[in-house]
C-alpha cells in the first residue's frame, strides 16, 4: 500500500489522505504538515524552510529529501504510506526512486488529482492557512505548473499514473478515489490509461 498523491495546491490531497490513511492504517506523510510543524516549532529545518513556505516557493531539494530519508527511516512506514505534496519536481521523483529501490519498498501508485485553477483558488482563499493569501496562492500555482505538472508525464511513462476527477464534493472525491484504485489493481494493465 504506497501511494503518491499529485495534483494542484487545493486539489483536496490532504483531505483525502487522511481519510484514506486511517482507513487503511497506513502513515498519511505531509511534508508540508511537516515543514509547517518545523516552522511552528522553530527547528533548523523550520528556520532554513519559513521563507521558501511563506512565498509559496519550493524549499530546497537537499532540505525536503533529508526530511524524507528521515520519516521513512520510522518503523510505521514498513507496511505502506501515501506521501502528500511530496515529490513536487522531476529531481524529487528520480531521488525517491533511488531511496525506494535502497529500502526495497513497492514502486507508488500515482493518484493525480485533476482540478481547475478557479476552483482551486476560491478553495485556497476559504481554507485560511498562513501561506494562503492571494499573492502566494498566486505563486503556488505558477510554481505548480512550471515544476509538479511534469511529473504526470513521468509517471504515466512507469505506467503507475491514476486520475481522478477532484472538482466535485470531498464525499465524491473519496468514492472516485477507492472506486478507481480497486479498479486499477484488478487490471494492471490499464492502469496507465
Ligand atoms: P503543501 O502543504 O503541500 O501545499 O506545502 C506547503 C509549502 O511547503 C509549499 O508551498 C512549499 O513551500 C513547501 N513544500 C511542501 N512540500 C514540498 C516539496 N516536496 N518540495 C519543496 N517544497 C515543499
Amino acid at each position: 500500500m504506497r501511494y503518491i498523491f499529485l495534483g494542484p495546491p487545493g486539489a483536496g490531497k490532504g483531505t483525502q489522505a487522511n481519510i484514506l490513511a486511517s482507513r487503511w492504517q497506513i502513515p498519511h506523510i505531509s511534508t508540508g504538515d511537516i515543514l509547517r510543524t518545523a516552522i511552528a516549532t522553530e527547528t533548523p529545518l523550520g528556520v532554513q524552510a519559513r521563507t521558501y513556505v511563506s512565498a509559496g516557493e519550493l524549499v530546497p531539494n537537499d532540505l525536503i529529501m533529508a526530511l524524507i530519508r528521515e520519516r521513512f527511516g520510522e518503523a510505521d512506514t514498513k507496511a505502506g504510506w501515501i506521501l502528500d505534496g511530496f515529490p513536487r519536481t522531476i529531481a524529487q521523483a528520480q531521488a525517491l526512486d533511488r531511496l525506494l529501490s535502497i529500502l526495497w519498498h513497492a514502486y507508488p501508485s500515482v493518484i493525480y488529482f485533476k482540478v481547475d485553477d478557479g476552483v482551486l483558488t476560491e478553495r485556497m482563499l476559504t481554507r485560511g492557512r498562513a501561506d494562503d493569501t492571494a499573492e502566494t496562492i498566486q505563486r503556488r500555482l505558477e510554481v505548480y505548473h512550471q515544476d509538479t505538472i511534469p511529473l504526470v508525464d513521468f509517471y504515466q511513462k512507469r505506467r503507475c499514473l491514476i486520475e481522478v476527477d477532484g472538482g466535485c464534493s470531498s464525499k465524491e472525491v473519496t468514492q472516485a478515489l477507492q472506486e478507481s484504485i480497486l479498479q486499477a489493481q484488478s487490471s494492471p494493465l490499464e492502469k496507465a490509461s
